[in-house]
């Protein structure tokens, strides 16, 4: 029996639906998803193994210009990715003009590994629009297999998957057969805070922020963990504590109630916020949240 396998890395702008479309790929939450852009700040990996198959999937942040260092090494994850893939699934969706971005797009077409375009969000257009999409899309990227999804729906990605398959070179599993990804538990578990924050504050705050995990005691009835709330400015601790109390506390119950799904167990979790000055252009901070 032959085995396939490959690094096939999902590449595309901002809030195009990369995460939502591993997550399905994957069938696991593995990647954080929200409307706001850069929820993804690192390449995480997704695999789905068979008997005769491993897909490594890499979920990575979107293509931006930097602005700051964590950006840059952002970026950094982009241009890995761009590097090791035996597949490029490149995202767009209904909505992003054909030549956001053309310059990366053309270095992703230069590029030596395979490819293909994803159309995501086809739910929210119509079928003539879509074609004439599509039509564009097959004028910038001739030769290139083009397919339309919707991640979120779970539409046409079971044809995707079967494309990326038949794609998939002949090689030997690179990683155990039951691993699901490349990360640690706790990693997933600052994700998921993360997550909480991207979504229950404005502006500047969820780019000015990163979790910590300080302690993780697993003890006989309940998992109790300690977490740190890193934020850039001081007046920004202020904003994520909320008027007493009351938004930290949020931020806490929703996010202990996803870990102990996650982890299948209760937890007791506690946040702390600290100002660690402008974080994101700090190298030794940089370094320490594992950018
Ligand atoms: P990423 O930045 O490319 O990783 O995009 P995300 O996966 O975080 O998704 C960005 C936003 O698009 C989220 O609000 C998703 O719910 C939404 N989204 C993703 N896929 C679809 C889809 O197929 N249809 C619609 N309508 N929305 C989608
Ligand atoms: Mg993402």
């Amino acid at each position: 029996m032959k085995h396939r396998s490959g690094f096939v890395n999902i590449l595309g702008n901002p809030n195009v639906g990369k995460s939502t479309l591993m997550n399905s790929l994957v069938g696991e939450k593995l990647s954080i998803i929200t409307s706001k852009m850069q929820t993804t700040r690192h390449r995480i990996m997704g695999i789905v193994s068979g008997d005769d198959f491993q897909i490594v999937y890499s979920d990575t942040p979107g293509i931006l210009n930097p602005k700051y260092l964590l950006q840059e090494s952002m970026m950094k994850a982009v241009s890995g990715a761009l590097s090791d893939a035996d597949l490029v699934v490149y995202v767009t969706d209904v909505i992003e003009s054909v030549n956001k971005n053309s310059d990366y797009l053309r270095k992703i077409i230069d590029a030596e590994a395979e490819k293909i375009i994803v159309i995501n969000k086809i739910d929210l257009t119509s079928g003539e629009k879509l074609d004439k999409l599509y039509e564009l899309w097959e004028g910038m990227v001739p030769g290139t297999q083009i397919v339309p999804i919707s991640a979120l729906n779970n539409f046409n990605v079971d044809n995707l998957l079967k494309l990326i398959l038949s794609r998939l070179p002949e090689g030997p599993e690179y990683f155990p057969k039951d691993q699901l990804t490349d990360r640690h538990e706790r990693f997933f578990i600052t994700e998921i805070i993360r997550e909480k924050i991207l979504v229950h504050y404005q502006k500047e705050i969820p780019y000015s922020v990163e979790i910590e995990i300080e302690s993780y005691k697993d003890e006989k009835s309940l998992t109790r963990i300690r977490a740190i709330i890193h934020v850039a400015r001081e007046s920004q601790k202020g904003i994520i504590i909320g008027h007493k109390g009351l938004m930290l506390k949020r931020v806490g119950s929703e996010a202990r109630k996803d870990i102990e799904e996650f982890i299948g167990r209760k937890v007791f979790l506690e946040l702390f916020v600290k100002v660690r000055k402008e974080w994101r252009d700090d190298t030794r901070s940089l370094k320490m949240f594992g950018y």
